[in-house]
């Protein structure tokens, strides 16, 4: 791997609560203003930074708890069309999501991967959409068991990076996420070993400086998912090279996701 692959140790760490298909508009309204009483009282960290990734449906309402509060917490999105506009019945661009003011959104998720046939190609389309309305996309990568198993992790991830990102400038490069998510810890209670997820998250920057040189290496940041708990955040955390955590389930429950959003080692 090339020895300039390191992480800029000064960089901003990104924790991301991903709800999935849960919450309706009223639970997610009390969701976020649970997570503004808890935040109230601790804070955000310094250097760290959150976002909250609802369903579509609860976005404006989330917004506007968030902008009227002053939540310190950026609004995030779990997918979008990667088209601006047009006949696509049930869709939601990345133009009406910077509307709502949205910062990220999530590109590639396996869930969307393996239930809605997202391909490489597509996910590269997402990308282009996202940077292209000024948000920043949170690239998912990771490999299935049986992958892992047969020695295939690493240049399969390897290659999701490099459909995603290719053919782009080293600066749109370093300000992209790539959350690394193992398929076989999400949402199973399966964390990787963080030893597992420092070594892929490694390899993942590694992959970013050959294609975008060491500036771009350090910048980007890269996050690690698979069953994060309060327990086993502050290790993650820790390691050189995971920037920050994509969290499904613990993130449905304010208090356990102030827990992450604040662990340490
Ligand atoms: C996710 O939604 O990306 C995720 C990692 O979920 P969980 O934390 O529930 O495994």
């Amino acid at each position: 791997m090339s020895p300039a692959a390191v992480s800029d140790p000064g960089r901003t760490v990104l924790v991301s609560g991903n709800w999935k298909m849960n919450e309706n508009h009223f639970e997610a309204l009390r969701l976020v203003q649970e997570l503004a009483a808890m935040l109230r009282v601790s804070g955000v960290p310094d250097g760290r930074e959150v976002s909250i990734h609802p369903p579509f449906t609860s976005l404006r309402t989330v917004q506007t708890a968030v902008e009227t509060d002053k939540v310190p917490v950026a609004l995030g999105a779990q997918s979008c069309h990667h088209e601006m506009r047009g006949a696509f019945t049930g869709e939601v661009s990345a133009e009406m999501l910077a509307k709502l003011n949205v910062a990220y959104v999530i590109a590639g998720h396996s869930e969307r991967r393996m239930h809605c046939g997202e391909t490489d190609a597509l996910v590269r389309a997402k990308v282009d959409a996202i940077l292209v309305q000024g948000m920043r996309p949170i690239v998912c990568v990771g490999e299935v068991l049986e992958q892992r198993q047969s020695g295939q992790a690493e240049p399969h991830v390897r290659r999701q990076v490099l459909d995603a990102l290719s053919g782009r400038s080293a600066e749109t490069i370093g300000s992209v996420v790539i959350a690394y998510e193992p398929i076989w810890a999400i949402g199973t209670g399966e964390t990787a070993s963080v030893e597992d997820a420092e070594q892929m998250c490694a390899v993942i920057r590694d992959e970013v400086a050959k294609l975008a040189g060491p500036g771009a290496a350090a910048s980007v940041r890269i996050q690690y998912g698979g069953s994060v708990t309060p327990e086993s955040a502050g290790g993650l955390l820790d390691a050189d090279n995971i920037d920050g955590l994509l969290v499904g389930g613990a993130s449905l429950d304010a208090e356990r996701f102030v827990s992450i959003v604040r662990a340490t080692r």
